[in-house]
């Protein structure tokens, strides 16, 4: 299912919905212990995950492995990431025709990062420069097989502070054929508010999907918000400062502010939210319960794992 759909049905049901992610670990066993944490998290009841793209070699295969895995053996809708970072077209197309026979309906289309050893972004030789040229591949070789997703900044990115210029280039994305946006994490929900207005200015009217971090530890949340240049309100700092060498009131305190940033998106008109699980269950579980959005005899799973289905457990 593309999750344009998925969004649209969030938005007229007024159902909140949301999403998890996820990134290919570093070793065969973290592999497996992802896949079974995975199994654990489809209980929770995700729309869809995300798997993101890692840059060359191994990491890359293993994106495409793990949509696979996703897809077809724990029935999970799956959005593959795909960046341009030393990927020619030949590459590109590759990891495509993968993500299409896995039954992958769904393609979040990004630039890149800079691979670790170079500091500069640079394209590769028969590659892609931004996003927008990847988006317009997709739709030129597969139509409307693919949903497509772009990144947008609330709080600017690495190498471009300019708000217009980020928004126009954003806008050139979705004329390219993208249908919804996902955003960086952030913590000031007024200012990611107040830029959701600013998109809106802009003539881009496809669904914004708030990207959300939940607090883990204090030293991995301080460490990620510093790493994004991203905001943090004093009166997240002036809770999580004191407690900081105690993980389980971090993670207490963490889940009503992250919480609370939620409710306020919702307000807002916002139904479905993304989030940045680092291959993590407890601190996105938090935050769920304390949202009461977690399954419960109420409002049980609305697909329970196909696989447990056919042997009569679901
Ligand atoms: P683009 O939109 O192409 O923009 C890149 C830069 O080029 C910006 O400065 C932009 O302003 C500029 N630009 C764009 N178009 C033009 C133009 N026409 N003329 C001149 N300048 C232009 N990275 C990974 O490596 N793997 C992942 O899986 C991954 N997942 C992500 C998921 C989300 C939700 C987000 C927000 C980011 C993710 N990233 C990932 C990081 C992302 O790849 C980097 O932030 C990257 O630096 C920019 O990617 P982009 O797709 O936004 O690039």
């Amino acid at each position: 299912m593309h999750i344009r759909d998925m969004l649209a049905e969030a938005e007229r049901t007024c159902e909140p919905s949301f999403s998890f992610e996820y990134f290919p670990p570093k070793t065969a066993q973290g592999v497996q212990n992802l896949y079974e944490r995975m199994e654990r998290m489809y209980n929770f009841g995700p729309k869809f995950i995300d798997i993101t793209w890692g840059a060359g070699g191994r990491v890359a295969e293993l994106t495409c492995e793990m949509v696979v895995q996703a897809q077809a053996y724990l029935g999970l809708e799956a959005c593959m990431h795909l960046t341009c970072t030393d990927m020619g077209v030949d590459k590109v197309n590759d990891a495509l025709r993968k993500a299409y026979k896995a039954g992958c309906t769904n393609i979040l289309a990004l630039r890149g990062d800079p691979p670790r050893d170079k500091e500069k972004w640079e394209a590769a030789d028969d590659g892609f420069r931004y996003a927008r040229d990847l988006v317009l591949h997709i739709r030129k070789t597969y139509g409307d097989h693919f949903d497509i997703g772009v990144a947008g900044y609330p709080e600017g990115c690495d190498d471009n502070k300019d708000e217009d210029l980020l928004l126009d280039h954003l806008k050139e994305k979705v004329d390219a054929g993208a249908t919804f946006i996902v955003t960086q994490m952030f913590y000031d929900v007024d200012n990611f508010l107040r830029w959701v207005k600013r998109v809106r200015e802009h003539g881009i009217t496809v669904p914004i999907v708030p990207g959300i971090m939940p607090i883990a530890t204090y030293a991995s949340f301080l460490r990620r918000a510093n790493h994004m240049k991203c905001k943090i309100p004093q009166e997240w700092m002036d809770k999580l400062e004191p407690v900081k060498n105690d993980d389980v009131a971090v993670r207490e305190i963490g889940k009503t502010l992250v919480a609370d940033m939620c409710r306020k998106i919702l307000a807002a008109g916002i139904r479905h939210l993304h989030f940045y699980t680092m291959n993590l269950a407890q601190a996105t579980r938090m935050v769920l319960e304390e949202l009461d959005w977690l399954p419960s005899p109420d409002r049980p799973l609305k697909q329970p794992l196909p696989w447990k289905q056919s042997l009569g457990f679901g």
